[in-house]
């Protein structure tokens, strides 16, 4: 039985990056780029001004001067005679420096009247000009391969004139909850039946990593339901399978992978919760076969099958932000495996604090939704007392810690 830095190797070992596609810019956040984008020109494309104000030549203004206003340059304008000495032009932010002016001078320093301006400052050459290939210039790599696209690499693309960008694909991602017991939300509910409420919740994990769900439903806990199943799922990039994987006589998921063709690469993991972990390759297939109860599908979903996801869909960082945290009270923990706690976050100070926001056995899932993060204990600890450091996956970007 692998242990967990074991399995996630593996896991990770055995999947590749999807093939690219082109897809519009406006679709494009969170997508991974899959070739280096390099600048077809300048950027800025000429010198222009980085200030409302007048283009001046330098030297009539070594020092406080009136010139005379020779025309005027809003952002798209263009002007091709040069300035004639002892003359400015109005000019707006963005707006293309005429031949011959070698500086701006910001309109606060100025006062326009009959025809000419007042500058009121000395003005040295270049100021307050944006020049030509200053931020890109021709030829560059703006955005290498593996860059995750965000608005701000939008707005470089857009800028060039790149309405296509290549990326990698999304995963399609086939989910399978299997088991006797279970009835779709929705249904109605009858004596030993309950609600498979992991296939909306693992699409759920699926689409938040920026995969596709694709919703096989129920398989049910005998052969030919699940050779059926589990055979349409094989047609995706990935088939991710809920329970029926522990050693319980009705628990058919490995044998029929098996018989499908599934090379094993482990059947559980050194880990609490979520043991009954298995990993496979059908083909260049990734088979997942997760536990059943809710609450482990989810934790072994986040630290095994989205770090996989991420790296099929181009991501290099395929790792949730890891931070140490202190304990603010005391966790008991028996030695001998990874135990993965659900753990609520605070900062104080700069500093973490994590403390166990609700039982961490399995059956309540509502720690789970207190959790800012999941401590993942190391199997050679034993019990924790307030104080200790424990290493924390913030689970969410977006938790917006709060200072305590
Ligand atoms: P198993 O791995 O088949 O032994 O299932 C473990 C536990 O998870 C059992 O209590 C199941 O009823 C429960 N379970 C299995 N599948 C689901 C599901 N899709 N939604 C909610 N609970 C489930
Ligand atoms: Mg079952």
């Amino acid at each position: 039985m692998p242990t967990f830095a074991e399995a996630r190797k593996i896991i990770l070992d055995s999947v590749k990056p999807l093939g690219v596609e082109r897809v519009q810019i406006l679709e494009a956040a969170g997508r991974v780029l899959a070739e280096d984008i390099t600048a077809p020109w300048d950027m800025p494309l000429w010198d222009n001004t980085a200030m409302d104000g007048y283009a001046v030549r330098s030297e009539d203004c070594s020092s406080p001067t009136v010139l005379k206003v020779a025309g005027f340059l809003p952002a798209g304008g263009n002007m091709t005679e040069t300035l004639q000495p002892g003359t400015a032009v109005k000019i707006l932010t963005g707006a293309p420096i005429p031949p011959g002016a070698d500086a701006v001078v910001q309109v606060e320093e100025t006062e326009e009247s009959g025809g000419s301006v007042t500058i009121r400052i000395p003005v040295k050459k270049r100021d307050h000009i944006r020049f030509k290939g200053e931020d890109v210039k021709a030829g560059e790599i703006i955005l290498p391969a593996g860059t995750v696209i965000r608005p701000s690499e939008i707005s470089m693309l857009a800028s060039f004139g790149k309405v296509f960008v290549p990326v990698h694909r999304r995963v399609r991602v086939a989910v399978l909850s299997t088991g006797d017991e279970l009835v779709e939300p929705g249904e109605a509910l009858a004596p030993g039946k309950i609600i498979n409420s992991n296939s909306p919740a693992l699409a759920a994990c699926v689409r938040q990593a920026g995969g596709i769900p694709i919703m096989l439903g129920i398989a049910r806990d005998n052969p030919d339901s699940l050779r059926e199943k589990l055979a349409e799922g094989l047609q995706a990039d990935v088939l991710m399978t809920s329970a029926g994987v522990s050693a319980g006589d009705r628990d058919y998921v490995r044998d029929i992978l098996d018989e499908l063709g599934l090379r094993q690469l482990f059947w559980k993991v050194d880990i609490k919760p979520g043991r009954p972990t298995a990993f496979g390759l059908h083909g260049s297939t990734p088979v997942f076969s997760l536990p059943g109860n809710p609450v482990s599908s989810l934790l072994t979903f986040e630290e095994f099958v989205r770090p996989a996801l991420l790296r099929m869909m181009g991501h290099q960082r395929v790792l949730r932000p890891l931070v140490t945290a202190k304990l603010k009270e005391g966790i008991r923990k028996k030695p001998g495996r990874v135990n993965f706690m659900r753990v609520a976050v605070e900062q104080d100070n700069g500093q973490f604090l994590a403390w166990s926001p609700g039982k961490q056995d399995t059956g309540y899932l509502k720690t789970l939704l207190l959790a800012d993060g999941i401590a993942v204990i190391p199997a050679e600890c034993g019990d924790l007392s307030a104080g200790d450091q424990v290493e924390v996956h913030l689970l969410d970007e977006n938790t917006g810690l709060m200072e305590a």
